[in-house]
């Protein structure tokens, strides 16, 4: 037998020099400052109130930090501008970067190139091209809303994140980031809704400030820190595994003897060529203005992860966008593969994305700039706008828990969630023990007849900002847990855009702040006085969102049975999770705030429907053929070796121990072969399901089990070839780098 490309690919790992990575240097040898290269390929509010006249630069703050679109008069000076700045780098294309429904980015290259009136080349890029293309909408993912007759979408500027080069090998691109929309408005993207979202909150948190007395608030933006968790493997094993090539995720893969179980990889150190990549993509990220600050081992043995500096969720939702294509650009110069699955290995950690979100106030006085709603403030008036703020969050998370759960929702996520290492499936959220106990004493200790002054003081509430900085207390299985000045919404897929869900948070909240501020107002209305009436809504909504709080462990069979006993949704797999994107009260919701129409929210449902069916049955493909062509003729040539050893040893006169191991192994390959057609079976049923939905449900319930059966054979098989004839490599050798 000749060796397998298995073997010979870890010769050529082991034989390679890793690349280096030398951080840039001045004409001294000195290395550069991240403050003296960060941002330099993005042409941003610095760059621009150097190269633009003031009042075009001051036009176009306004718009930016108002979200209102770009006079058309001032376009032109912009571009002109940005050309200059573009082609004064090398820069050739420009292409509008939008985020359509695919869960990644999208760009349609053109040229600066053109012609002039006598046919002589110029290089041009005008104002209508800055803030609107016209990109052929039909092959991007709708959902069904482009009607028929109108297949025309274009994309427009949206300024709020500044425009960038793309560097690659051979070109260097600039990339305008849009949104894109239907001829008739509607949003066809993950930008538009979550740009909706972001105004929304604003508008519901002004209004409850308002209420509670403060003047001269702006806006009040959503901030978004992204944790991204990542695996990174050796480019080879990467190619060599057509499952992983295909769908992201190994289909098949015995269990090493080493897992995780010896928690030696977390926060360990990292291996000096994973180190490299890490500086080099961090590098990129710089350049492009991605404020990137930490990176360490994850729990699983190759599982990173990288983090940057919080922005506004608009901007942070884009970076993480960046975040995702650098490291997979910059990994392939290491000869590596990054792995954004949330479950690329069976039995071992999956990934997340950790959303770090809060609320963060613009506002004209000093002391209000800048501040975070979620941060307990120093004087009692600041912990109950705190507790207000808490409590809507609550609100909007309790009412709205299902939705949240689908704007998780994907085939990949559905093999972490509810796996015992990653949040349930159930949303539930953790405010840690500290911050519990004040709202259990704010439930039970109100009523007396001290001023609300007082019983801020007696509750601890006034101590809420010590409290909370020395709280270290972290819950890693809740998926929404408070860390002290905001939540983290954990249980985002890593593969995943942050965009939708985000939207879907922001939304619950807007709501949540909405309802606080009516509940408010009807107290002030019936003579109650503002602090006094702020707590009363403080423990009425810390009443009625009881169901949400869970402190214990998320992981815990006792926790499905007491959420269901608490009525709290446990949507498990995402057929049923996307059915509430268009539940009756979801659609109230989405719609009453304006963050999408009817007819974009039923395409959101039906968009993410198809990817779900249209991945399992590239998973289901994927693993046939593996099976037909990799595993099964694996388990015949060993078989067959093993028969001719036999043959041999009866016809020496020997005994043949090996006759044993043949038989079982003829079993196992009878018994892949007996789930393999099982399987072809069962999807021919799903896909003669009549409706998409049928047809999801169906590959949830029959199809996803199938599966797992059939690659329990196939892993059983693995450990019973001869490891010099099985073909792929193995999660031992996947999994180790060093
Ligand atoms: P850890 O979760 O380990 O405590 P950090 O608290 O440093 O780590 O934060 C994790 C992420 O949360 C980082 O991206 C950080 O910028 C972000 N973050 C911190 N404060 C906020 C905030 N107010 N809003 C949104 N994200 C935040
Ligand atoms: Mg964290």
């Amino acid at each position: 037998m000749s060796t397998p490309a298995r073997l010979e690919a870890i010769r050529s790992i082991n034989a390679r020099a890793p690349r280096k990575f030398d951080p840039p240097r001045d004409d001294n040898g000195r290395r550069l400052k991240i403050s003296e290269f960060f941002g330099m390929n993005t042409f941003d509010l610095k760059q621009m109130k150097e190269k633009l006249p003031k009042e075009v630069f001051a036009k176009i703050s306004a718009s930016i930090q108002t979200g209102k679109k770009l006079d058309s008069d001032i376009a032109n000076v912009v571009a002109s501008a940005i050309k200059e700045w573009a082609m004064a780098r090398g820069v050739t294309h420009f292409c509008h970067w939008f985020q359509p429904q695919t869960g990644s980015t999208a760009e349609k290259h053109d040229a600066f190139f053109s012609l002039d009136d006598d046919g002589s080349a110029i290089e041009k890029f005008s104002g209508a091209q800055l803030i609107q293309s016209e990109p052929d909408a039909s092959s991007f993912p709708s959902g069904g809303m482009r009607t028929t007759f109108e297949a025309r979408g274009y994309t427009a500027w949206d300024p709020s994140t500044p425009v960038f080069i793309m560097e690659s090998a051979s070109t260097k691109t600039l990339c305008v980031p849009s949104v894109f929309i239907s001829y008739h408005g509607d949003a066809l993207d993950e930008k538009t809704a979550l740009m909706r979202s972001v105004e929304v909150l604003s508008t519901r948190a002004i209004e409850l400030m308002a209420l509670l007395g403060e003047q001269g608030v702006r806006r009040v933006v959503p901030t978004l820190g992204i944790e991204q968790e990542y695996f990174l493997i050796d480019r080879e094993f990467y190619s060599l595994r057509p499952d992983l090539v295909m769908t992201g995720r190994t289909l098949v893969g015995g269990q090493p003897p080493k897992g995780q179980q010896l928690e030696d990889h977390y926060f360990g150190s990292i291996p000096a060529r994973v180190q490299a990549f890490m500086a080099e993509s961090e590098y990129e990220l710089y350049k492009l203005g991605v404020p990137i600050k930490t990176r360490h081992n994850e729990v699983a043995p190759s599982q990173f992860e990288t983090a940057p500096i919080f922005e506004s969720a608009a901007v942070a939702t884009d970076h993480n966008q960046l975040v995702m294509e650098v490291l997979r650009k910059v990994a392939q110069r290491h000869h590596f593969a990054v792995l954004m699955h949330e479950k690329p290995f069976a039995g071992v950690n999956g990934s997340g994305k950790h959303n770090n979100w809060s609320m963060m106030v613009t506002a004209s006085g000093a002391d209000l700039d800048g501040e975070n709603l979620l941060d307990p403030g120093k004087s009692p008036h600041e912990n109950i706008r705190f507790l207000l703020f808490l409590v809507g969050v609550l609100k909007g998370v309790h009412t709205h828990a299902g939705l949240l759960r689908s704007g998780i929702a994907s085939a990949g996520n559905d093999h972490r969630l509810g796996a015992n290492e990653a949040p349930p499936a159930i949303i539930s959220v953790f405010l840690g023990n500290m911050l519990d106990r004040i709202l259990t004493e704010i439930e039970q200790g109100i009523g007396s007849g001290e001023s609300a002054e007082a019983r801020v003081i007696r509750l601890g509430v006034s101590h809420l900002p010590e409290v909370m900085r020395d709280n270290t207390d972290r819950n890693r299985t809740s998926p929404f847990a408070f860390t002290g000045n905001k939540f983290e919404f954990r249980a985002v897929g890593s593969s995943a855009s942050t965009a939708f869900p985000v939207t879907l948070l922001n939304s619950a909240v807007a709501y949540g702040l909405g309802y606080v501020a009516d509940a408010l107002k009807k107290l002030v209305a019936s003579g109650k006085r503002g602090d006094e009436a702020a707590l009363e809504v403080v423990r009425d909504l810390v009443k009625e969102t009881k169901a949400i709080r869970f402190e214990g462990n998320n992981y815990s069979e006792e926790w499905v049975k007491e959420a269901e006993k608490r009525g709290i949704p446990n949507l498990r797999k995402t057929p049923e999770a996307l059915a509430e994107i268009v539940s009756p009260k979801s659609k109230e919701l989405l719609t009453g705030l304006g963050v999408f129409t009817e007819a974009e929210l039923v395409s959101r449902y039906h968009v993410r429907l198809e990817r779900y069916v249209k991945n399992l049955q590239i998973e289901v493909d994927t693993l046939r053929q593996l099976v037909d062509t990799v595993i099964l003729p694996a388990g015949y040539r060993y078989h067959s070796v093993l028969a001719q050893g036999v043959a041999q040893a009866k016809t020496a006169g020997l005994a043949a121990p090996q006759a044993d191991v043949a038989s079982k192994l003829g079993q196992v390959i009878t018994s892949i072969q007996g789930k393999r057609q099982a399987l072809e079976t069962l999807t021919h049923k799903c896909e003669s399901q009549a409706s998409e939905e049928d047809k999801a449900r169906a590959y949830a319930k029959d199809v996803v089990p199938a599966m797992a059966e059939l690659r329990a054979l196939c892993d059983e098989m693995e450990g019973a070839v001869a490891d010099d004839a099985w073909p792929m490599p193995k999660y031992r050798e996947i999994l180790f780098l060093s």
